[in-house]
């Protein structure tokens, strides 16, 4: 039986990736999950795209999770007359709400964000287009935004602003944002990332305009802003899931920061049992070359080392040259990386005290994994906490997360470690299950006679938080 790769690899979709043929290469080199990008595309292009993954992922029996990740305050600037100018160093460049939407120039440009002039301050530090030009801010005139330019270069239409150390004042969802939530639930997708979270409050806003419909979609919080960064610990608290996304916290909190600080949020969201995804440049070479470098390698490697859910594509897949070529090299970095002892030894909650049955049940489960032959944990969930649980544990021993709930299964496609099974339990009676199950994981090929398997699961079969029992069986 080949190894099992543990980390999860979530592709961004986009031009690149409309291909069927593409797009199946890409399911077969093993993505887990696509990132759907709000912050371009139309909802028609989005509702394609995912009815295209959900077809092929059905007809090559694969589970492929959808994360619809929302725009969020994305500062830009507006257009240019001759769609760029080239700064140079030392010049004054002003910044201009009021300015006509195409008409920049060499002396200044216009921005659809009204509030940064009250935002910024003299001696405050603005990164454009991901950091490649800086403006030192000399003074604010009403709606002027005066600046010298400290790093020059080719400035085009619509490039993202930063604030260095962060202090916008734009909230994290904006009416575009409200809009598209109102149409993830018919989209179908399995998680919403929010760009731009400050706090708590914007994960709680989206699960209430979510409402019911959207119950079960998971809460991805994009930790980007300086602001999230101390508010880091309610954040992972109220959402399902968090993204290092170290494109834009690099340019807010600087990018030799951000190594220490993805660290930092893998292991408490580890901690407190909460899926972590590690984005942005992973494979950024591979947007035209064959070939990662040596630091992108190492990059991927030390991610997992760090105890990261999933790695996450971006423009690599999405608008690179070889979308399924990224895939393949990123799936067998992950596997050699797994293959480091550290990976498979935890003390996750080994001083808790637990109060919840279902979760003392998962620890136990991992525990005895870990210290036996076991080939295989399944664990029958309708909702996909137990193996969640369980995945906090780093184990070299596969976790079948057994649901008959799409979304579940969708979720459970982040979870490392954990392998999605369609299992309908809720038709079989309590002593048919353990057979079931066994001669589902027998005919995909997961295990054979003789293997060691833990089946977790709870007495009424579909009820959610009601796991109570752990069986060690052999397969006959
Ligand atoms: P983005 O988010 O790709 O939507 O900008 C990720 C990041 O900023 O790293
Ligand atoms: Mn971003």
């Amino acid at each position: 039986m080949k190894t099992l790769r543990r980390t999860k690899i979530i592709a961004t979709l986009g031009p690149a990736t409309d291909s069927p043929q593409v797009l199946e290469q890409m399911v077969l080199a093993g993505i887990d999950m696509v990132r759907v990008n709000f912050s371009h595309g139309s909802l028609a292009e989005h509702s394609e795209r995912i009815a295209a993954v959900r077809d092929c992922a059905d007809r090559l029996e694969r589970q492929v999770g959808i994360l619809a990740d929302l725009q969020g305050p994305k500062i830009r600037i507006a257009g240019f007359r001759h769609g760029q100018v080239r700064l140079q160093p030392g010049q004054q460049f002003v910044l201009d709400s009021s300015l006509p939407r195409a008409a920049g120039t060499i002396d200044g440009v216009g921005t659809d964000y009204k509030a940064l002039c009250t935002d910024v301050e003299p001696g405050s530090t603005l990164l454009l287009d991901d950091g490649r030009i800086i403006l030192q801010v000399d003074a604010i005139q009403g709606t002027r935004i005066v600046t010298t330019v400290a790093v020059g270069g080719v400035l085009s239409d619509k490039k993202g602003i930063n604030l260095k150390g962060g202090g916008l004042s734009a909230a994290a969802l904006t009416e575009k944002d409200r809009q598209d939530l109102s149409h993830v639930t018919d989209l179908g997708v399995d998680y919403v990332a929010l760009s731009f979270v400050r706090g708590a409050d914007d994960i709680q806003t989206a699960r209430r305009l979510l409402g019911k419909a959207g119950d079960g979609i998971g809460i991805i919080a994009k930790i980007e802003r300086t602001e999230a960064i101390a508010n880091i610990e309610d954040i992972i608290l109220v959402s399902d899931g968090v993204m290092v996304a170290r494109g834009d916290l690099a340019i807010e909190i600087g990018d030799a920061e951000v190594p220490a600080i993805q660290k930092q949020i893998i292991q408490r969201a580890r901690a407190m049992n909460k899926p972590v995804i590690t984005a942005t440049q992973m494979m950024e070479s591979m947007i035209s070359s064959a070939v990662p470098t040596r630091a992108e390698v190492s990059d991927v490697a030390n991610a997992i080392l760090d105890g990261t859910d999933a790695v996450m594509l971006s423009a690599e897949t999405a608008v690179g040259d070889h979308p399924a070529t990224v895939v393949e090299a990123v799936a067998r970095v992950c596997l050699s990386a797994e293959k480091q002892p550290a990976t498979r030894t935890s003390r996750h909650r080994i001083e808790y005290r637990f109060n919840r049955v279902d979760e003392v049940i998962a620890m136990s489960a991992m525990y005895a994994a870990n210290h036996m032959h076991i080939k295989a944990v399944a664990a029958i969930s309708a909702s996909g906490t137990t193996p969640l649980w369980m995945s906090r544990i780093r184990t070299g021993i596969p976790i079948y997360g057994m649901s008959h709930r799409r979304r579940s299964l969708g979720r459970m496609t982040l979870y490392r470690n954990v392998y999605p099974v369609y299992f309908d339990m809720t038709r079989l009676e309590y002593s048919e299950v353990k057979v079931k199950v066994i001669a589902e994981l027998k005919r995909r090929g997961l295990v054979q006679p003789d293997d060691l398997v833990i089946i977790t699961r709870g007495e009424q079969a579909g009820r959610h938080g009601g796991t109570n029992a752990m069986e060690i069986v052999t397969v006959s």
